[in-house]
């Protein structure tokens, strides 16, 4: 996988895809129920929520990650963009340079291309499962300009804070069921509800 490094001599924008750019949950219920199986918002997790329809089991976690290695080989057939998130991209990246990091599995790279593509979501794209402040720093090339990561996940929001601690961290999650469920993330991440809100947030802290 190759990392894009930036020159450095603009703001970055990172912007997480699963949830943030593409609808995910609600995609992925729809495939589940295709499948036998459904999502019930009952914990902000999806093992123990995916549950067989005819049973009403919990599916194993072995089963969950089956079926979502099967959705992302099928992500052009399911995903759709997230309300607001192709406009808003179009007009921070007048301002900022804007990368994809996905931490969907590599394989599925060349249908997430695809499927951004087809909405006219031509940013650089990196699909990694490894630690996201790390990867961020390396394509920010230490530069002192703001870094900015949009992520529905706490974990990676507090990775990019640990490694870039001028970095801004904004929490958005498309799914509203699932995002009133979220842990707090706590007071050095930003919350956004929309991506009118993520886009003024943006645009307030590249120009102070
Ligand atoms: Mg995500």
């Amino acid at each position: 996988m190759d990392i894009p490094v930036l020159d450095g001599n603009r703001p970055l924008i990172v912007s997480d895809v699963d949830e943030v750019a593409l609808n995910f949950l609600d995609p992925f219920n729809a495939f589940l129920q295709k499948n036998g199986y459904e999502l019930i918002p009952r914990s902000f997790k999806l093992t123990g929520n995916v549950v067989s329809i005819a049973g009403g089991n919990a599916a194993p976690s072995m089963t969950v990650s089956t079926l979502m290695d099967a959705f992302f080989a099928a992500q052009q057939k399911w995903q759709t963009p997230t309300i607001g998130v192709v406009e808003s991209l179009a007009r921070l990246s007048t301002v900022a340079d804007i990368v994809f990091l996905s931490a969907m599995p590599p394989k599925y790279f060349a249908a997430r291309r695809a499927l951004l593509d087809e909405f006219g979501m031509h940013y650089p794209l990196v699909a990694s499962e490894s630690s996201k402040g790390e990867l961020i720093r390396q394509i920010h090339a230490d530069s002192e300009h703001p870094v900015i990561l949009i992520d529905d996940m706490i974990y990676n929001l507090h990775s990019v804070k640990k490694h870039i601690p001028h970095s801004m961290a904004i929490n958005f999650m498309a799914n509203d069921t699932f995002r009133a469920m979220a842990p707090d993330p706590g007071e050095d991440v930003h919350l956004a509800a929309n991506w009118t809100e993520v886009t003024r947030l943006i645009l307030r802290h590249i120009s102070a």
